[in-house]
């Protein structure tokens, strides 16, 4: 076992139940520049808390060609206003490239395909510079999602997995919100509970979960960045 899992385990144990500003804290101090956060747009509520213990922070997007404009615009706004470093991440291939090599709408054919080709491997291309990543997955988001750990262990990186709001609940996330004046994408209050690609997203109905709006009708649930 490496000192970084070794550390990554012991800090899960240490931290499971701290706030998420002193996991943060911890994060920043133990890994400075080589720690990041990722963000699907979706709020900037991660963004902002880790802003707070290490301004300009980088904040890692990724730019998978099929994004809502709000998404888009949220990304743009939280560059322009908070103090954070955002990188855009984009696929190797265009949307158009992939649909001359794939064929069109690749994502209603083979998602999963059509995810590992815009998310993850950017990704792990993105994250190649850093030892940390911070996320903001929360437990009750889903039960996919149930057993997310505060502080664990990324293996298919090599990375330590940060998800300092893993315990906080939607009302947790919207106070934070209020009471910071952070930034949310608008779809948030346009029916979407979850955001992600335009064509693999969608609404959701009373009494389901925040991600069942995504690839609704599919057994998929997950896009393969937190497996
Ligand atoms: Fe493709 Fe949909 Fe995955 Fe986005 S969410 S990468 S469009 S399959």
């Amino acid at each position: 076992m490496s000192s970084l899992e070794q550390l990554a385990l012991r800090a899960g144990r240490e931290l499971e139940d701290a706030p998420a500003l002193e996991v943060l804290r911890w994060a920043a101090d133990t890994f400075g520049e080589r720690f990041c956060v990722t963000s699907s747009m979706e709020d900037a509520v991660v963004a902002h808390l880790a802003s707070r213990v290490r301004p300009g922070v980088d904040v890692v997007f990724l730019d998978t060609g099929y994004h809502f404009p709000e998404t888009l615009g949220t990304r743009d706004a939280v560059e322009a206003v908070m103090d954070v470093r955002v990188l855009t991440l984009t696929p190797v291939r265009t949307v158009a490239e992939q649909d001359s090599e794939h064929g069109p709408r690749l994502h209603d054919r083979d998602p999963d395909l059509c995810c590992a080709l815009r998310k993850v491997r950017p990704l792990e291309d993105g994250l190649a510079g850093y030892d940390a990543w911070a996320t903001g997955l929360r437990r009750d988001e889903s039960p996919t999602r149930a057993d997310t750990p505060v502080v664990g262990w990324d293996a298919r990186r090599g990375k330590v997995k940060i998800a300092p709001i893993a315990r906080w609940t939607q009302d947790d996330v919207d106070a934070y919100v209020a009471e910071h004046g952070v930034l949310v994408n608008p779809l948030l209050m346009d029916g979407y509970a979850s955001v992600g690609c335009a064509p693999c997203t969608r609404r959701v109905r009373a009494g389901e979960d925040a991600r069942a709006g995504r690839w609704a009708g599919l057994a998929k649930t997950e896009c393969g960045l937190h497996g």
